[in-house]
C-alpha cells in the first residue's frame, strides 16, 4: 500500500545526517530537533501553535482535555473514520455521538450534525478522512451558531488546503479551535516511529496544552493540571524536518497518481472513483478509495491478493457496530451511508513511488474482474 523504501532513497542523505546529529548531541526528547520542527510546521501551516506529542491518538485526547470538557459532555463525529477519533472521547468518559457522512466526500454530514445537537452538546470532530477536506464552511457555522468546539482530526489531511467562504485559502488542521495530526509512518507526513502534534492560534489554549503533554507541569514538579507523558523524540522531529520541505510535492505525487487512476476508470459503470479537484488542493489522497457497485468488493479483494496488489478496506465496520462503542441510542436508519459505505469501499496502493506500469497494472487487473 505504501513504498516508504523508495521514498526514504530520495531522502537518505539528509535523513541520516540529521539521525546521526541527534544521537551525537545525545538530545533524544524535546531537544533542538524538535523546536525547529515545531516552528518550521507552524510556518507551514500559517498557525501560531503547533504542539508536538507522541502520536496522533493523544493529539486528540489531549486537545479534549486542554478544552476542559467534562463528563457527560457530548462529542459529535463521524461514524465512518478509525476508531482512533471515538476512542479518546469515551475515554474521557464524554459522551460520543456518532453520525453518518456523507457519500461524496465521505466526511461528517452536516445536517446529521445538527440533528445530533442537544444542550449537553459541547463539541464536533470532522475527519478530513482520506485526506479530503471536510465541509469546514458549513461545520464552523454551526459550531458558532451552537456555541461548540470544533476538532479537526487531520491524521489524514495533513497539507490539504480548504477555500473558506471568503475565498481565503486554509490548511486543513487550522480552521478549528484546534488541529490534531499523526506522523505514523505511512501518513502522508510520516516520520519513522510514532509521532503527532496538536495546532491552535489560541494563545491560552497552547499553554494550557503544553503543559498537559508534560505531566500538567507549567513549571519544574508544580502539577497544575492533571496530564500526560506524550512527547515527539528528537530522531523522529530529525526524520520529519528532512521530509516537511517535500510535503507539498509528495502530495502531488499522490494526486497525480488519483487522477491517473480515476482516468483509467472513467468509464466504468461499477465504479464510483474518489472527487478528483481540478481547481484546489482539498485532497491530498491519504487514501485513493473506490466505491464499487453491483460487484462483489470482497471477491474482488481475494483477487487482487491473488494478483499480487495490495489494499485496503478503510473501515469494515462501522463505529456505531463496534463492541466498544454500541449503544442503544442509535438506530439503523440513521446512519444509511455508512452501512452502504463498509461494504462498497476499496482503498488502492497510494505512496509517492507509485510507477505508471504500477497505475497500469492495478487498473487493469481491477477493470477485467468487474466487466
Ligand atoms: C492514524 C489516525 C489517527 C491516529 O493516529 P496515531 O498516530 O496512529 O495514534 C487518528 N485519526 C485518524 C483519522 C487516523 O487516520
Amino acid at each position: 500500500m505504501v513504498d516508504l523504501k523508495g521514498q526514504y532513497a530520495g531522502i537518505k542523505e539528509r535523513v541520516d545526517a540529521s539521525i546521526q546529529e541527534v544521537i551525537d548531541s545525545a538530545a533524544f526528547v524535546n531537544g533542538p530537533e524538535v523546536h525547529a520542527f515545531q516552528k518550521e510546521l507552524e510556518d507551514y501551516l500559517g498557525i501560531k501553535h503547533v504542539i508536538p506529542c507522541a502520536n496522533g491518538t493523544d493529539a486528540l485526547q489531549i486537545a479534549l482535555m486542554g478544552l476542559g470538557l467534562k463528563p457527560g459532555d457530548e462529542v459529535i463525529t463521524a461514524d465512518f473514520t478509525f476508531a482512533a477519533t471515538v476512542e479518546v472521547i469515551d475515554l474521557l468518559q464524554l459522551t460520543s455521538v456518532l453520525v453518518d457522512v456523507d457519500p461524496v466526500n465521505f466526511n461528517i454530514d452536516t445536517e446529521a450534525i445538527k440533528k445530533a445537537i442537544t444542550p449537553k452538546t459541547k463539541a464536533i470532530i470532522p475527519i478530513h478522512l482520506y485526506g479530503m477536506a471536510a465541509n469546514m464552511n458549513a461545520i464552523m457555522d454551526i459550531a458558532n451558531e451552537h456555541n461548540l468546539f470544533v476538532i479537526e482530526d487531520n491524521a489524514q489531511g495533513i497539507g490539504a488546503t480548504y477555500t473558506g467562504r471568503d475565498g481565503s485559502k486554509l490548511k486543513t488542521g487550522t480552521m478549528g479551535h484546534v488541529g490534531t495530526t499523526s506522523f505514523f509512518p505511512s501518513k502522508n507526513l510520516g516520520c519513522y516511529g510514532d509521532g503527532g502534534a496538536i495546532f491552535t492560534n489560541d494563545d491560552e489554549l497552547a499553554h494550557t496544552i503544553r503543559g498537559i503533554v508534560n505531566h500538567g507541569m507549567y513549571k519544574r514538579y508544580h502539577h497544575d493540571v492533571v496530564g500526560v507523558n506524550s512527547r515527539l523524540d528528537s530522531i523522529q522531529a530529525a526524520v520529519l524536518r528532512a521530509k516537511l520541505p517535500k510535503l507539498d510535492s509528495y502530495n502531488d505525487t499522490r494526486r497525480n497518481a488519483a487522477r491517473k487512476y480515476s482516468e483509467a476508470f472513467a468509464s466504468i459503470e461499477k465504479i464510483i472513483t474518489p472527487f478528483v479537484c481540478d481547481s484546489c488542493d482539498c485532497h491530498v489522497f491519504h487514501q485513493y478509495t473506490l466505491r464499487l457497485k453491483g460487484t462483489d468488493r470482497d471477491a474482488l479483494a481475494a483477487h487482487l491478493v491473488e494478483k499480487g496488489i495490495p489494499h485496503g478496506i478503510y473501515y469494515p465496520i462501522p463505529l456505531h457496530k463496534q463492541k466498544a462503542y454500541q449503544d442503544t441510542r442509535y438506530k439503523e436508519e440513521d446512519f444509511p451511508i455508512t452501512n452502504t459505505l463498509v461494504k462498497e469501499v476499496l482503498s488502492l496502493p497510494m505512496h509517492t513511488e507509485l510507477d505508471d506500469e504500477q497505475i497500469d497494472y492495478i487498473t487493469k487487473t481491477i477493470i477485467d474482474f468487474v466487466n
